[in-house]
């Protein structure tokens, strides 16, 4: 019998490459999706478009327990993984009660309806480094005491508890992954490292003239969006379930991130990249690392690709959506 997984967020980032890991390892992947999603096939299922006839999509509403419930009844799942959320990190605290009140009860909602019709089901929970928030020791690891600063790493904080609650009241295995920053050439346009890409190759099609950003001396423990998915599935097949930092260990300036995608285009960034203080976040003291020792030795997770390789592969495949021979 083939294991069935099931998967929110399916059509982000992390959702797309581990759909694709899960069905390279013989699952049947199911995913939710809303309903404007299928309607707007083109647009909001960029990353899986290739996927669509391997997986099963079903219409549901993270914020409707009942679509929650019949969508866990349908499919009983073997593993779930719960990496939808309202996710962009801004600190405007704009929308701030409709990310709180997704985010916690779509966690809950899952864990709720997983616990009454699918007992079996491995069940994991996307945390991030945002849980930390203001650290004042670095590197963090899996002790690392939690200070979030934004509302949407309150609502990871949350979701982490009710985790860990029905781990240790109902023995259900469900975990959460501390994942830091990870990014690939399906990363969004919003986040820093895709729009350095995105213009730095602009720019050298003569489509853009400046890249305007904000602070450049900016830290962060970049990797690699495919590793940490499998670094999901690993905690998944694990003896016992558990939390774990998923991490590179190493920060990299965001000046540095600039720099490297430039030169592999052979253009000096000094020349085109202008700073607004507009994009500037209130400054960090102690820089956001994380410590993967954990995961590492328990479950053997190594990544792959260092920063340079992983912007190389960016820059490259930005340039094939402009050639035409990559579609988003
Ligand atoms: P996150 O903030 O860690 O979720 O990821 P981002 O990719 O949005 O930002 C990473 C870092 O880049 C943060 O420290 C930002 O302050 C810094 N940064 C500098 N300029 C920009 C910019 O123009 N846009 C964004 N999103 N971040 C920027």
């Amino acid at each position: 019998m083939k294991k069935k997984a099931l998967i929110t967020g399916l059509a982000g980032q992390d959702g797309s490459y581990l759909a694709e890991l899960l069905l390279a390892k013989g699952y049947e992947v199911h995913g939710i999706v809303r309903r404007t999603a299928i309607e707007d096939t083109a647009h909001k299922l960029k990353n899986i478009g290739h996927l669509a006839d391997r997986i099963h999509l079903h219409v549901a509403s993270l914020d409707n327990v009942l679509s929650i419930i019949k969508t866990v009844k349908d499919v009983i799942p073997d593993e779930c993984y719960h990496l939808a959320a309202s996710s962009f990190v801004s600190y405007s605290f704009e929308d701030e009660i409709s990310i709180l009140n997704n985010n916690v009860n779509s966690t809950h909602y899952l864990l709720a309806s997983i616990k009454e019709f699918a007992p079996g089901c491995r069940f994991y929970f996307a945390g991030t480094s945002e849980m930390f928030g203001n650290v004042t020791n670095a590197p963090q690891d899996e002790a690392t005491p939690f200070n979030p600063r934004s509302i949407y790493g309150i609502s990871k904080v949350s979701g982490y508890h009710l985790v860990k609650n029905y781990r240790s009241q109902y023995g259900m295995f469900a975990c959460t992954g501390i994942l830091y920053n990870h990014e690939s050439p399906r990363r969004g346009y919003e986040f820093v490292t895709r729009k350095i890409v995105s213009s730095a190759v602009r720019i050298k099609l003569g489509l853009q003239d400046t890249l305007t950003l904000g602070n450049l001396d900016a830290y962060r423990d970049w990797g690699y969006a495919p590793d940490y998915v499998n670094a999901m599935w690993l905690m998944l097949q694990a003896d016992a379930p558990e939390d774990f930092v998923v991490a590179s260990g190493e920060t990299h300036s965001v000046r540095e991130f600039v720099a490297t995608a430039f030169s592999c285009l052979g253009l000096d960034y000094e020349r085109y990249v202008k700073v607004d203080p507009k994009f500037f976040r209130p400054a960090e003291q102690v820089q956001l690392c994380g410590n993967p020792a954990k995961i590492s030795t328990r479950l053997h997770w190594a990544r792959t690709k260092s920063l340079g390789e992983i912007i190389r592969e960016m820059v490259e495949s930005e340039m094939e959506l402009y050639k035409g021979t990559r579609n988003e």
